[in-house]
Order: C-alpha cells, then structure tokens, then sequence
C-alpha cells in the first residue's frame, strides 16, 4: 500500500505523491514559532507531528527538505519587546535560543532551514510579491497607508478552510481600522508604520512599515522551496485564515499551484479547550522538566495520539507515557540479554519474527495509535516467548535490528550513558556483598537502588543496572 494522508485541501486521505515522484525528494515547509515568547508544550505537539511526519518518510526512503520559518516581527514580538524595554532583535534573540533547546530536549529533527522574517533576503522578496499583487489588482494600498489582499479578486479564496466568504469575520491580525479596507476579510499585506512600532520598520514603494504575518511564510517558503512544494503543515488554528492567505498571495503571484499536500494537526487541549498563551493555560519544556519529566516522556506523551485527534494534557497521561517507556526499556534490556545468550529454542513463538506491521500503520496517514499497538503487542508477546524459554538470541536480534527502524522514527529510546555516581556506588556494593554471600545486605541495597528508580538485575555475566520501569 502506498503512503497516504489526509489533505486538508481535499478534505480527503490521498495517496503521497511528491512532484519528484523518481528521486524520492519531498520539500516540506513547516510554520514555526512567534517568537514573542517561550513556546508552550501545545505549539511542540505541533512540531512533533511534523518530527513524525519528516522520520517517517525519511524511514521509507524519501529525501526531505525541510524549512521551518521563524516569525521574528508581527504584533505580538513588537508588543513583547515593547513591554520589556528592549529592541526587538534583543528580545526574539532569547526566545529563538529556548527554541531551539527546546526541540534538542524534545529530540526533533532541526529543519535544513530556519528562516527569518527580518532578514532583508526574504522583506525584499515580501515587497516584489505586493508588488505584483498590486499590479494584478489582487492588493491595494487603502487610505491608512497598508497595502491589503483583495479577497473577491482571488477566485479560489476559502476553498482551504471550505469557507463561504460571506462569514468572515476579523482574524485580530489585522489592523483594527478596518473601515479603510474594501471588505471585512481582506488581510493586511504591508502595515504602514505606527507609532507602536518604535524604530521596527522598514522602507517600501508605499512608505514605511512592516509585513503581514502571511506574506512572511508566502515569501520564505517560495524563496527556499520553490513555487511549488509538496507539503505544508501547521496546527488546525493556521488553516484560516493564515494558510488560505498563503495559497492566495502566492498563487496570485506565480499562478501555480503551492502545495500538494497540507496536512495539519488538532490541538493540545487543557480541560476542553486550547492550550495557548492568551487562555494562560499552558506549560512550558522548562515546567515539565522542572517537575522531573525527561524530554523523551514528553515527547512520547505529545506524540502517541494521532495527530489529528485533539489531545487532552494532563498528568496520568504524563505519567503513562514514563510507564509506557519504562516497559520499552524492560523489553530491550530483555532482548539485549537474550541477543546475548545461546539459547535454546523450546518451541516456535509466535511473532518470532517482526512483520512491517508498523511501518505500515505509519503509511496510513501516520496511525500511530496502530504503530504503537503493535509494538506493545510485540513486546507482551515477546517477552512471554523469553519467559518461556521460546525465544532464541536470532530472534532476539531480529526484534533489536526491528527496533532500529521503529526507533528511528518514534526517537523515544534511553540515551545510554553511565549511572549517577551514587547509583554506581550502590550497584559496586551490592556486587561486594552478593560475592560475599551477604544476600540480606544485597537485597537492601537493590531496594536503595529501587528507590532512586534504578533496577539491579542478577545475569550471568554479572549484575546489570538499568532504569527502573516507570521511574
Ligand atoms: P504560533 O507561534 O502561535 O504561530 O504557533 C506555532 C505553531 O503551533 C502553529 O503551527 C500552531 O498551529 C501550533 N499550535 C499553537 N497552539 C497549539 C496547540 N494548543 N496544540 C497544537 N498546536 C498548536
Ligand atoms: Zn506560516
């Protein structure tokens, strides 16, 4: 079967094809963050998603090419620098650095390309676009100066959020005199400066001002990718009007069509209703990692629904995903030991053998619910099949060489690296005292190391310490 998933454009699952159908190269661009503010654990279920997405298709042989923006300047970052008494290049310095120790902690993939809006390359390339905008009577400078996408001259606006034209309302994205435009759903293309926006500002054909949050992504994305890429991703809350802006200005520009696939991912919810920063019901990576979540349970946790079921944050799922992981650990150290030995086969177990099972389920529009499904149904029949002696180290191998693949995507693995020094401590003690014959002693360190969430296990190449399951 081949790849398939579900396009928002068509509202329909559609089997994959990249325009480069021969040399498997998929160019995917991905809206990154505003940097007004540090991200919250929602915006990275977003790029989660697209971690999945770029992992999988690297796992079936695709070459990806990936740019994820930066938004740099918009209402929110001039507000947030304004507020703090700093230039706006300072204060989306420090939000850009968290970025990016965010997703390293969250284990994504960085894009090949991170480009941002303030970087003349792409305002020139923001202002040749208007410009032919306007000279196709697709734009027009209204009265307050700001040049806006005129909506009723785009044949095809609406037809990404299946939107009738006659509902719209203002997006809040837009400047608020919104008596100087020709129609309510007009977007602003150019903003002519304000006072607000201090010495944030740069020269035009129509004065002074800043660009509008969809002609950034309009402009990096054709700058990068072309005029036409294959996939484009964001949360549900860009489809309208930030995507349907996109598809407009660019294809009024170039006349082509942009994007072949837009695959967008439900929301990270907290009691019903959208994590954001303007409900302030959000968590940072810093908060969870504060209350001794690792990056890879927060990962596991933002990644094990389907992306475009809306996920409820709380802490039982937190603490599923470290249980979940846990019981991965268990199996591989498991497998590892029995890769280890020269077992004897007792009987034939079945799934003995991995199947392409979950790579299959991935192919499916990224069904990670079934990938997962069959990973744990591997891993209880596995582990069964080791308890029973039914297991030989082939087989073992088979699995491990199996969990490479899996892992490549999923990325949940521990990082191998040495216990703690006082773990280490303990597990040299026990080792003493089991030589010593002094099991009382022996047992009471093993409930030592228990307590600090590691296990100690008895093999005959000696004892092995390994994270305890859900600690
Ligand atoms: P922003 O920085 O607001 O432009 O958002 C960056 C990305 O995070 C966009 O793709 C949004 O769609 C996405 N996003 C924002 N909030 C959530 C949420 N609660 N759950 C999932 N994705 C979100
Ligand atoms: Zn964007």
């Amino acid at each position: 079967m081949p790849l398939r998933f579900f396009n928002t454009y068509s509202r329909q699952i559609e089997n994959f094809e990249p325009r480069d159908a021969t040399g498997r190269k998929v160019d995917i661009y991905t809206c990154g963050p505003t940097v007004y503010s540090r991200a919250h654990i929602g915006n990275f279920r977003a790029y989660v998603f697209e971690d999945l997405l770029q992992r999988h298709l690297e796992l079936r042989g695709y070459k990806v090419h990936r740019v994820m923006n930066i938004t740099d300047v918009d209402d929110k970052t001039i507000r947030s620098a304004r507020e703090s008494g700093i230039p706006l290049t300072e204060s989306t310095a420090q939000f850009k650095e968290a970025f990016f120790e965010d997703i390293e902690t969250l284990r994504i993939k960085p894009a090949d390309e991170f480009p941002a809006a303030t970087n003349q390359r792409y305002i020139d390339k923001m202002i040749e676009m208007i410009a032919i905008l306007i000279s196709r009577g697709l734009a027009y400078q209204a009265e307050d100066k700001s040049v806006y996408f005129r909506i009723n001259k785009f044949p095809g606006y609406g037809k990404l959020a299946h939107f009738d034209l006659t509902q719209l309302q203002s997006t809040g994205r837009v400047k608020h005199d919104e008596y100087d435009k020709e129609h309510i759903g007009d977007f602003a293309l150019w903003k002519a400066w304000d006072e607000e926006d201090g010495d944030v500002g740069w020269e035009s054909p129509w004065g002074r001002g800043r660009p509008g949050w969809h002609i950034e992504c309009s402009a990096m994305a054709t700058a990068l990718l072309g005029d036409e890429i294959d996939i484009h991703c964001g949360g549900v809350d860009n489809i309208f009007p930030h995507h349907e802006a996109e598809i407009a200005q660019t294809e009024g520009v170039t006349g082509k069509k942009f994007v072949r696939f837009w695959l967008h991912c439900a929301h990270l919810l907290v009691d019903g209703q959208k994590m954001s920063k303007s409900l302030g019901n959000f968590y940072t990576l810093p908060n969870l990692l504060e209350k001794g979540y690792t990056g890879r349970e927060i990962r596991y946790a933002l990644m094990r629904v389907h992306y475009r079921a809306p996920l409820n944050f709380t802490w039982d799922g937190m603490n599923e995903a470290r249980e979940s992981l846990g019981r991965i650990d268990d199996w591989l150290v498991r497998l590892r030991e029995t890769a280890d030995e020269e077992k004897k086969l007792v009987g034939t177990a079945q799934r003995a053998t991995p199947t392409s099972e979950f790579e299959e389920a991935l192919d499916d529009d990224l069904n990670i619910s079934a990938a997962l499904g069959f990973l744990f149904e591997s891993i209880r029949e596995t582990n069964r099949a080791i308890d029973r002696n039914e297991l030989d180290a082939a087989a073992a191998n088979a699995w491990l060489e199996w969990w490479q693949r899996a892992n490549s995507v999923l990325t949940i693995e521990e990082e191998a690296g040495p216990p703690p020094p006082e773990v280490a401590e303990l597990a040299e003690a026990r080792t003493q005292a089991r030589l010593a014959k002094d099991f009382p002693k022996s047992d009471e360190l093993r409930d030592k190391l228990n307590a600090l969430g590691w296990e100690a296990r008895d093999t005959k190449d000696g004892q092995k310490i390994t994270r305890r399951a859900g600690a």
